[in-house]
C-alpha cells in the first residue's frame, strides 16, 4: 500500500506540474505565545485562493470519533488578510463557518485564528507549558472545495518549551511536517511535548521493515518507557500473526503517540499509521499490564478499520457524523482480539480472562437492547453513543447495548463455532477478509463481510450466521461453545435474591448527574433497566426512595443489605416520592440473571484433554 500511496502522490505532482502553475500546499503556521491560558495562534495560508467568495471552516466531527462535536466553538479573533496584511472582508455565516472574499488582484489569502484547547483526548485538542495535543478535526480550519490540496505545517515555539513532535505526518525537515491532503491531514494527530521514545523495527512478511515508534508523555523514566516497549513489541508480534503480516505503513513507520497523566480523558483513537492513547493515570510504571489493553485494541485497528474499511466511513465527513451499521465488526471484532491476544502474548491470564468474556456474554443475552435490536441498528446509534455530548439524559440502559460489547460476543462465538464445527478459526476469516478488503484497500459492506465467511465455510453456514446474529436477535449457544474449551457459563449469584440497581450504567446528561445524592434517600439519577424487579415495581428516574421493607434507605447499598436478607420471590414494600407526591410500591425480588464464567478447574470439574487441547489451539501463542 505504501507503494500505491507514493505512486498516487508522485502522479498528483506530475499533472499538477502540467497544470499553468502547479498547486502550491496550504500551509498552517502553528505557534504558542499563551500556551498557559492554553491557546495556540494558527495562521492558515491559502496560495491560489479561490476568486470568488469562499468558505472556510472549522469540523464538527473526527476520523473514528463517531458522534459530532462542535469544534467551532473554541476558535476566535478569526481575521482574513491578503499577503501584505491588508484586511479582506470576512463574515461568520455559521457558527464554525467564515465567508471570505478574495483579494480583487487575485492570489494568496491569510487566516488567522485563536484556537482555545484544554481538552486531553483523542478528540479534542489541548495546549497548556507542557505540551500541545493537537486532534487535527478539533484544531484547523479547512478549505472547502480544496480538500485534495498538499498541506505543509510549521509548528514554532518547539525550543521554547522543550517539545519534539509526534506524529504521522511526513517530516519535511526542521518543524516542517505536510500531508498529501486534507483527508490525511486530519487524520494524522499530533503531539507536541518533550515526551519518552523507544522504536523498533518489525521485518515483515514480503521482506521490508518497518519501524514502530512508541512516544509516551507522562512522568516516567526511559527504563520504564524502554521496558514497556518490549511489552508493545510482542504485542505488536502476536497481532501480526493474526493477518500474517503487518501492513505496509506509509513510510515505513507506525507511531503510537500516547499522553498518560491524571487529569487527561481516558481514550484511545485509531489512525492510518499511529494511534493516540490518552489515559488518565499517574504513569505507565506500575501499570504497563493494565494499560496494554488499550494499545493492542488501537494497534488492530491498523488492519480492522483503518485498512479494512466499512464503505460506510468512505470518505469521512467532517460537516456530519458518517453513520455506519458496521461498527460491531469494526469495533467489536477489534474488541475481541484486543482482549484475547493479551492472553496469547502471555500477559493476561485464562482465569482472568474467563471475566471478559463473562462481560461480553452478559451483555449479548442479559441486557434489554440486545434482546429487541440487532447488533446493525446499535451501530448506527453510534452516533450518539461514541462520545456524544448532551445536556438532556437519554434512556441508553433500555435501548443501548454496545456495539463493542454485542460485537465482541458475535467474535467469540463466531471463533469457537469455526473451530468446533469447520476446523478452522477466526484468524483464518481476519486474513481473508485482510486479503479481499484490507490490503487492497476495497472499501467493504455487510454482504461482502458474508460472502467473505462463504469462502471459508460454506455459502449455508455464513447466511444463516448473518441473518441469525448480525441482522437478527437470535443467540448463539455460548454454554455450550464455552464448555469446549473448558469454560463454565452459569448464574453468577444462584439462589440469591436480586432486585435490579438504581444506578445504571447509561450516560446520565447533565441535569441527570446534578440530581443524585438527595439526602433523605435514594435519588434515581438514570432509567431503570427493563426486567429488573425494581423497574417492574414501576420506580424510575425522578423517583426518590425514602423506604424499603419498612427501613430508611440512603444508598444502594442500604438498599442490597435489606435485599441480601430476603428469599427470591419475597415482596418489600418500598416507599417513594416524586413530583406527584408520596407513594407505596412492591418489589418482588427475583434470581439475578446475570452469568459468570469460570474454568472447569475452578468450577472443580476435570478438564478433558480435548477441551485443554481446543483451549490451547484457541489462547496460546501464535508467534513462530
Ligand atoms: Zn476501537
Amino acid at each position: 500500500m505504501k507503494k500505491i500511496f507514493l505512486l498516487a502522490v508522485v502522479s498528483i505532482m506530475a499533472s499538477a506540474a502540467m497544470a499553468q502553475e502547479a498547486v502550491r500546499p496550504i500551509f498552517y503556521e502553528v505557534s504558542f505565545p499563551n500556551a498557559m491560558h492554553h491557546e495556540a495562534e494558527i495562521v492558515m495560508t491559502i496560495p491560489q485562493a479561490p476568486e470568488k467568495n469562499f468558505t472556510v471552516r472549522m469540523s464538527r466531527s473526527s476520523a473514528g470519533r463517531y458522534a459530532t462535536h462542535e469544534f467551532g466553538k473554541n476558535v476566535y479573533n478569526v481575521m482574513a488578510t491578503d499577503v501584505n496584511g491588508k484586511k479582506l472582508q470576512l463574515k461568520q455565516i455559521e457558527g464554525d463557518t467564515y465567508q471570505v472574499e478574495p483579494p480583487a488582484a487575485g492570489g494568496a489569502v491569510k487566516v488567522s485564528y485563536t484556537l482555545f484547547a484544554n481538552w486531553t483526548d483523542g478528540t479534542y485538542a489541548s495546549v497548556d507549558p507542557s505540551h500541545a495535543h493537537l486532534n487535527m478535526p478539533a484544531a484547523f480550519m479547512w478549505v472547502p472545495g480544496l480538500e485534495s490540496r498538499p498541506i505543509k505545517f510549521a509548528f514554532n515555539d518547539l525550543a521554547k518549551y522543550g517539545w519534539k513532535v509526534a506524529t504521522q505526518l511526513k517530516h519535511e525537515g526542521e518543524n516542517v511536517y505536510s500531508a498529501p491532503n486534507m483527508q490525511y491531514m486530519m487524520d494524522s494527530p499530533t503531539e507536541l511535548s518533550n515526551f519518552n521514545e523507544t522504536s523498533w523495527n518489525v521485518v515483515n512478511s514480503d521482506g521490508k521493515t518497518e519501524k514502530i515508534n512508541l512516544t509516551v508523555h507522562s512522568d516516567d523514566d526511559q527504563a520504564t518507557i524502554d521496558g514497556f516497549g518490549k511489552m508493545v513489541q510482542k504485542m505488536v508480534l502476536e497481532e501480526k500473526a493474526v493477518f500474517g503480516e503487518l501492513p505496509s505503513y506509509d513510510f515505513g513507520e507506525y507511531t503510537f503517540v500516547s499522553d498518560i497523566y491524571p487529569t487527561t480523558s481516558g481514550d484511545g483513537m485509531e489512525h492510518r499509521n499511529s494511534t493516540c492513547i490518552v489515559l488518565p493515570v499517574p504513569k505507565v510504571g506500575g501499570l504497563e499490564e493494565r494499560l496494554l489493553g488499550v494499545f493492542a485494541h488501537e494497534y488492530f485497528h491498523s488492519w480492522n478499520v483503518k485498512r479494512i474499511r466499512p464503505k460506510s466511513l468512505e470518505p469521512f465527513n467532517f460537516e456530519h457524523a458518517n453513520m455506519s451499521s458496521e461498527l460491531w465488526f469494526a469495533e467489536g471484532f477489534t474488541q475481541y482480539y484486543g482482549e484475547m491476544l493479551l492472553v496469547r502474548s502471555g500477559f493476561n491470564s485464562v482465569d482472568d480472562y474467563a471475566g471478559t468474556i463473562a462481560g461480553l456474554v452478559n451483555s449479548v443475552l442479559n441486557t434489554p437492547a440486545a434482546a429487541k435490536y440487532s447488533q446493525t441498528q446499535m451501530s448506527r446509534y453510534s452516533v450518539y453513543a461514541d462520545a456524544g455530548v448532551s445536556i438532556d439524559p437519554n434512556n441508553d440502559n433500555n435501548i443501548f447495548t454496545s456495539y463493542y460489547m454485542y460485537g465482541g460476543a458475535t467474535a467469540l462465538a463466531l471463533d469457537l463455532r469455526l473451530r468446533s464445527e469447520f476446523n478452522l478459526t477466526l484468524d483464518d476469516y481476519m486474513r481473508t477478509v485482510w486479503l479481499n478488503r484490507g490490503k487492497v484497500m476495497k472499501p467493504y459492506t455487510i454482504p461482502d463481510l458474508q460472502s467473505d465467511l462463504a469462502k471459508v465455510t460454506t455459502p449455508q453456514f455464513a447466511a444463516d450466521f448473518f441473518n441469525k446474529y448480525i441482522y437478527g436477535v437470535d443467540k448463539n449457544n455460548y454454554e455450550a461453545l464455552l464448555a469446549k474449551a473448558g469454560f463454565v457459563l452459569r448464574k453468577a449469584a444462584p439462589g440469591k435474591a436480586w432486585a435490579g440497581s438504581f444506578s445504571g450504567s447509561g450516560r446520565r446528561g447533565r441535569a441527570g448527574q446534578a440530581r443524585t445524592n438527595a439526602a433523605d434517600g435514594i435519588s434515581i439519577a438514570t432509567s431503570t433497566v427493563m426486567g429488573t424487579p425494581i423497574y417492574k415495581a414501576g420506580l424510575d428516574a425522578g423517583d426518590v426512595v425514602l423506604k424499603a421493607d419498612g427501613k430508611d434507605v440512603n444508598s444502594q447499598q442500604a438498599f442490597d443489605e435489606i435485599v441480601a436478607t430476603k428469599n427470591i420471590g419475597d415482596k418489600i414494600a418500598v416507599s417513594y416520592k416524586n413530583r406527584t407526591g408520596n407513594h407505596e410500591t412492591t418489589v418482588t425480588l427475583e434470581e439475578s440473571p446475570y452469568l459468570e464464567v469460570v474454568t472447569f478447574e475452578k468450577a472443580g470439574k476435570t478438564l478433558t484433554a480435548d477441551q485443554q487441547a481446543f483451549r490451547n489451539s484457541w489462547l496460546s501463542s501464535k508467534v513462530k
